[in-house]
């Protein structure tokens, strides 16, 4: 399940976040899934390296954290797996 977007996010506005792969700092602004339908997650590719990255806006710190797709989508995997019983 995906994370409902907590409050204080800003559609117009460009979070910066970190390459979880090669640590280059960049800009994103919240992806269609987040203003279209409400969740705090979205993905974008880092301009850098390429790496393909699940994001998610850390609403606190006011930046986008970023991770590994395929890494995320196995944690979440994972963790759907265990809930589903
Ligand atoms: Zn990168």
């Amino acid at each position: 399940m995906s994370k409902k977007l907590p409050d204080g996010y800003e559609v117009q506005t460009s979070y910066p976040f970190t390459c979880a792969t090669c640590g280059h700092e960049q800009m994103a602004r919240p992806s269609i899934m987040m203003h279209g339908f409400g969740l705090n997650t979205g993905h974008g590719k880092c301009m850098e390296c390429g790496t393909f990255l699940h994001l998610e806006i850390d609403t606190e710190k006011q930046v986008m954290l970023s991770q590994d797709w395929d890494e995320w989508l196995a944690e979440e995997t994972a963790a759907n797996e265990e809930t589903t019983e």
